[in-house]
């Protein structure tokens, strides 16, 4: 799962882009192992979705690299980067509306099928294996997402908080070592964020995932995180566990302010 001469499974360096004036990135640098959730924490336009966006492919940065288990990503389409591993969802959920439950993930499945598309003209055994056994993997994640009972339905009909889970079905799906999500938290309520805290921690221990978590929770960020990236005006301000994080004046002042005194009160009550 990770790069035999730096155990490190992704590695960013110097990573840099702008928008006409706007420097997005700048310098950019950060690695995750496997298993490990990093969160990626800052004000808003501090980067953090332009980061995502660079290494799925979907901006080609102006600078720096980025590798996946030691293997340069460079100049690869987002369908690419998926196969090879990174998979992601988004701040505004974004899936086939007008296809059921399952078919989504099954959409996800695809992208690893190894048939071709004459294998899926002709219907040849090897598609129709890969088929089920694509139908029975789609089902199993239903299952872990607690989406078994919505499998027929259409997707635009399931609750919200549902429906981030089921972006999170079909990111799995591709099968990926890293999983980016992209304020999975948004819009849930309380019992709907504490629910999402287990099985985000489940999900990384059962697929030995690492984790690239933007979140604005910052109860959320910091009961789960491994360590904490904290950006600010397209840069790297911090890095560092919860508790470091947490007493950081730097970030305080950047980003946290009064907020994370008011949840590390809560926390030692
Ligand atoms: P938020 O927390 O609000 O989602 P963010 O940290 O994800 O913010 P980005 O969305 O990455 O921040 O934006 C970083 C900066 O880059 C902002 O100034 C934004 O306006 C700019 N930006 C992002 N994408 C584009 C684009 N496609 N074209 C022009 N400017 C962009």
């Amino acid at each position: 799962m990770t790069d035999p001469k730096t155990n490190k499974l992704l590695q960013v360096t110097g990573l840099t882009k702008s928008f006409g004036g706007i420097k997005a990135l700048q310098d950019m640098s950060l690695d995750i192992k496997a298993g490990e959730l990093v969160a990626l924490i800052g004000p808003n336009g501090a980067g953090k979705t332009t980061f995502f966006n660079c290494l799925t492919g979907m901006y080609q940065a102006d600078h720096g690299q980025v590798q996946l288990k030691g293997n340069l990503l460079k100049g690869l389409k987002p369908s690419e980067i998926t196969q090879v591993g990174i998979a992601r969802t988004f701040q505004n959920i974004r899936l086939f509306d007008q296809l059921t439950v399952i078919e989504n993930v099954l959409v996800g499945c695809h992208a690893s099928l190894q048939s071709t598309f004459i294998d899926a003209i002709f219907r040849t055994t090897r598609h129709k294996e890969e088929e089920e056994e694509a139908k029975e993997k789609s089902y199993q994640l239903l299952e872990k997402l607690n989406l078994l009972q919505h499998a027929q339905s259409k997707a635009d009909s399931l609750p919200y908080a549902d429906q981030r889970r089921l972006e999170i079905a079909r990111a799995l799906a591709t099968e990926p070592k890293l999983l980016l999500l992209d304020e999975p938290a948004a819009g849930m309520n309380h019992s709907e964020t504490a629910e999402l805290d287990q099985l985000i921690l489940q999900l990384k221990e059962e697929f030995g995932l690492g984790i690239l978590l933007i979140e604005h929770d910052m109860k959320l960020v910091m009961k789960i995180s491994d360590r904490i990236f904290v950006m600010d005006r397209g840069a790297g301000i911090a890095v560092g566990t919860p508790s470091e994080i947490r007493a950081n004046k730097k970030v305080i002042a950047a980003y946290l302010g009064e907020e994370i005194e008011e949840d590390a009160g809560a926390e030692n009550a």
